[in-house]
């Protein structure tokens, strides 16, 4: 008989998230917690204490495995973690220590490349062959699908749309190189641009959305005061699709997707982000690949707790998954 269900883990920055997810994609138990700050062992621990916490509602028989989604880039192939910004996870061997305390089988992935898995199997890309997944948010992540399998490159750590040169000697961006995707739309970026306007007349609106302390000012705050009528923020958001549809222009050149699925806090907060990038799609792409759908992803707040795990069930059903 083919068991039913894997249990999804989603370890944040700030949060982690834990589901028991039957196969259509259902949450049947979920667990929350905000991420522990004591080291990689508190992380380890918190995520074993919360799958015990999802799993007790069904026989552990018919649970396939444990897929866990990581902020971090991951070497798919040998399932070590090989840098993470925001955790104190490189080089620590979270696989096997998760596998020493709980029966089921482990897979890890980045976040990015299971949010595409996610809306892959239960999403806005649900029998789309070919499309590429961008997450925006604090960080700018992304995952590709072609002829229905995920391409991840030589070593498993493929897929890192954010971290694609937008701009020759532009600003750094958090993982040490210049002028990439995420030092433009990451929420620290979007934050700054607010910051930056919030000191002059044009950008009261957005000071005062966050409060009349022009520091405080985050990205959700310019999307508010834009969503509020607020002309400077909608400019700094419209000025982001742009940003946005020139690094789509590059994917949708190379790989001739089918569809781009735009996901993240931040992505499913502007739709007309969205909007401008699929215009300066439809204007600037090559003849012929034009017809790209660019759409919203639609799993939301359970996006990374639904991609781990999909690649749970996709690692229990293939013949060649990881069997070390
Ligand atoms: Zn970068």
């Amino acid at each position: 008989m083919r068991s039913s269900y894997a249990i999804g883990v989603d370890v944040g920055g700030t949060r982690i998230a834990v589901g028991l997810v039957e196969r259509k994609g259902r949450i049947i138990k979920d667990a929350k917690s905000l991420t522990p700050k004591g080291g990689p062992f508190a992380i380890v621990d918190e995520v074993i204490d919360m799958v015990a916490e999802v799993s007790d509602v069904v026989k552990q028989g018919e649970i396939v495995g444990i897929g866990i989604g990581l902020p971090a880039q991951i070497d798919f192939a040998r399932q070590s973690v090989e840098f993470c910004t925001n955790l104190p996870l490189a080089g620590v061997d979270v696989r096997s220590l998760v596998m020493s305390r709980v029966r089921h089988h482990v897979t890890m992935d980045n976040d990015g490349n299971l949010a595409a898995f996610g809306e892959s199997k239960y999403g806005a890309a649900k029998g789309i062959r070919h499309f590429a997944m961008i997450t925006l948010g604090t960080g700018v992540g992304g995952g590709m699908f072609i002829g229905g399998d995920p391409y991840r490159g030589f070593r498993g750590l493929g897929g890192e749309i954010g971290h694609m040169v937008v701009q020759l000697d532009g600003p750094p961006c958090p993982c040490g190189g210049n002028g990439h995707v995420e030092s433009y739309l990451g929420r620290p970026a979007i934050a700054a641009k607010g910051r930056d306007v919030a000191v002059t007349h044009r950008g009261r609106a957005i000071l005062e959305v966050a409060g009349g302390d022009v520091n405080l000012i985050t990205a959700e705050d310019v999307i508010k005061a834009s969503f509020a009528g607020d002309q400077a923020a909608t400019e700094i958001l419209m000025e982001a699709g742009v940003v946005l549809g020139k690094t789509l222009v590059g994917i949708v050149n190379l790989l001739n997707p089918q569809m781009i699925v735009v996901g993240g806090g931040i992505g499913e907060a502007c739709p007309f982000m969205i909007d401008r990038a699929a215009e300066v799609i439809a204007a600037e792409a090559l003849a012929g690949r034009r017809d790209v759908r660019v759409v919203a992803a639609e799993l939301g707040n359970d996006a990374g707790v639904l991609g781990a795990a999909a690649l749970a069930f996709e690692e229990s059903d293939s013949k060649e998954g990881l069997n070390r």
